[in-house]
């Protein structure tokens, strides 16, 4: 897989065909020995950014179900009682978490793959984020809440540049590691 580096700049990574813009996903990293902040900046096109959207909700429904059922059928079914009960239950919590996080998975993929794009996991696949997220002992990721009043997305942390933009703010560094990284994926400012 090195389509991802051989695409016009600014193109959507995850389709190929649309261009990226603000709802381009960003990973900050902070450097190990502090100072340093780097932003990779994987670019989305709107289109694709609806497809991600549209399957947040289902796919958290679908993990909240899959961790609830196992424990729930236990209890009602199973002829044990107490500890063990308690440790059946804790084991089908986590086997139905697996199992939802694997169904999970393989729904976006088809739904993504029928809309002509890619999951939005796969951006992990990403070569600039993978050469920063495997050098474990350089950097570490930069994980925030979501504190953009703008943003439409269901998801709790801080996801694209836009979102970022608002989060950095009041922190030039990270700002300016910000705009680098999206002149690097030759996304421009958005209008
Ligand atoms: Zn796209």
């Amino acid at each position: 897989m090195t389509q991802g580096s051989r695409v016009t700049a600014g193109t959507c990574w995850f389709c190929g065909k649309g261009r990226g813009g603000g709802e381009s996903v960003a990973y900050p990293f902070d450097a190990q020995d502090g100072g340093e902040v780097r932003v990779v900046v994987v670019p989305r096109c709107d289109a694709c950014t609806q497809v991600h959207r549209k399957q947040m909700l289902p796919s958290a429904v679908i993990l909240v179900a899959a961790a609830i059922v196992p424990p729930t059928l236990i209890t009602l079914l199973a002829p044990v009682s107490g500890g063990i009960r308690t440790a059946l239950n804790a084991i089908g919590m986590v086997a139905g978490l697996v199992v939802g996080i694997v169904l999970v998975s393989q729904r976006e993929r088809r739904t993504a793959a029928r809309s002509g794009t890619r999951p939005s996991y796969d951006a992990r696949e990403h070569e600039g984020y993978k050469a920063v997220a495997v050098d474990t002992a350089g950097w570490r990721p930069r994980s925030v809440g979501n504190l953009n009043p703008d943003n439409t997305s269901t998801s709790p942390r801080a996801e694209t540049v836009d979102d970022y933009r608002y989060h950095f703010r009041n922190d030039a560094k990270a700002l300016a590691a910000l705009e680098r990284g999206c002149r690097e994926a030759g996304i421009t400012q958005a209008a």
